[in-house]
């Protein structure tokens, strides 16, 4: 997306400075043709053709908006029509006016070097015919001054050209910068700082994807930490989290790696086992209370249930997509388990036989 984007700018900024030249264009030879130089004839065929073209080239940019010209393919046209118009005027003359050829030259380099102040082979294409055509007219004779008033603006667009471009990189790489932070900054939006795990935008997140794919039967497991506020109380906060930061890992070790844990809450953790059947939701859930019991962190305070950390965990399918109704009978399967002793799983009754 980005590099598309970038590269649509660069060429909207050029097609600008193609606006620029054709308005430019269009203006010199209307002028040309309104008062000619050197009281020659007030219209060639090249003058009206460069008139025709500019205007129909802005034209065209006005109404296609999107189309974009060819800029090179533009600027060589009309630095040739220019060329042959300075030929049928010179060859109108009776001698050579040095002035014309010097005067003619000038606007053509101003022009190119005005539009195209960073677009060296715009500008070359622009004004390299005419120059051509002027040394060959004036035979050579003021061949260091032509060339000068070539080189002058040709060596100062080189080295704008050359800034440009490290302006340009540098742009580029401060933009791709700053949209790998975007990523980054995206992706922590959708993790719990504590445990790394999912947070509920980022289960959400998750979420529709699988559903989108929407392929095989799925089961929602609600934990809950028993006795955490106890434990909190008793060994402190930051102990707590501590605790917390094991059993997230524990969770996370029993499920595959398809399974979504987020952290739902405080202390409660809520698991998606995707394309899974009740059978191995409930065995899966079963290792997961049992991880968490092998953690085998202290807790004096769980003492109606072990001398250390254990979970509940409340188990239901999600049916129709419905995620409320799943996360609704799975915290109520939690509560009976909780109810019932704690350090339990229990499945929600929806799920069992009628
Ligand atoms: P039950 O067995 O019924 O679940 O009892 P409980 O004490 O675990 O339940 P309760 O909801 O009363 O307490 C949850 C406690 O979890 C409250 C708070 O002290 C603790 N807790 C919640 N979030 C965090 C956290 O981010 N860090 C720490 N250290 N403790 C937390
Ligand atoms: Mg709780
Ligand atoms: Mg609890």
């Amino acid at each position: 997306m980005t590099a598309t984007t970038w590269r649509a700018l660069l060429k909207g900024k050029h097609q600008l400075s193609l606006r620029l030249f054709l308005l430019l264009n269009a203006f010199s030879a209307g002028f040309s043709i309104v008062s000619p130089s050197a009281n020659t004839q007030h219209f060639t065929a090249p003058i009206i053709m460069v008139l025709v073209i500019s205007l129909s080239c802005l034209l065209w940019q006005f109404i296609n908006k999107k189309k974009l010209i060819n800029i090179n393919v533009v600027s060589l046209i009309i630095g040739l029509l220019w060329a042959w118009h300075i030929y049928i005027k010179v060859s109108a003359m009776p001698v050579v006016d040095l002035n014309f050829l010097i005067i003619a030259l000038l606007a053509i380099l101003f022009i190119g070097s005005i539009s195209f102040i960073n677009n060296i082979q715009a500008f070359f294409a622009s004004c390299l015919p005419a120059t051509a055509v002027i040394l060959w007219l004036d035979h050579g004779e003021n061949w260091p001054r032509v060339l000068y008033s070539v080189v002058l603006p040709g060596i100062g667009i080189t080295i704008q050209h050359i800034i440009q471009k490290r302006n340009d990189n540098f742009t580029r790489r401060l933009m791709d910068k700053l949209l790998e932070e975007k990523e980054t900054l995206n992706d922590l939006s959708m993790l719990d700082p504590l445990t790394g795990l999912y947070n509920r935008r980022g289960f959400r997140n998750r979420l529709d994807t699988i559903l989108a794919l929407g392929s095989g039967q799925h089961f929602v497991l609600l934990l809950d930490i028993d006795h955490f506020k106890a434990y909190n109380d008793n060994y402190g906060h930051s102990m707590g989290d501590q605790a917390l930061t094991h059993v997230s890992a524990a969770i996370r070790d029993a499920v595959r790696s398809r399974d979504v844990v987020t952290r739902y809450g405080g202390e409660e953790f809520m698991i998606l086992l995707t394309d899974i059947d009740a059978e191995r939701a409930i065995q899966t859930a079963e290792r997961i209370r049992q991880r968490v019991y092998d953690l085998k962190i202290p807790h004096l305070f769980n003492d109606d249930v072990a001398t250390h950390v254990t979970a509940s965990i409340g188990i239901a399918a999600l049916e129709h997509s419905d995620i409320e109704e799943a996360l609704r009978q799975a915290d109520t399967a939690l509560y009976r388990a909780k109810r019932q002793g704690r350090n339990s799983i229990l499945i929600s009754d929806s799920l069992l036989p009628a």
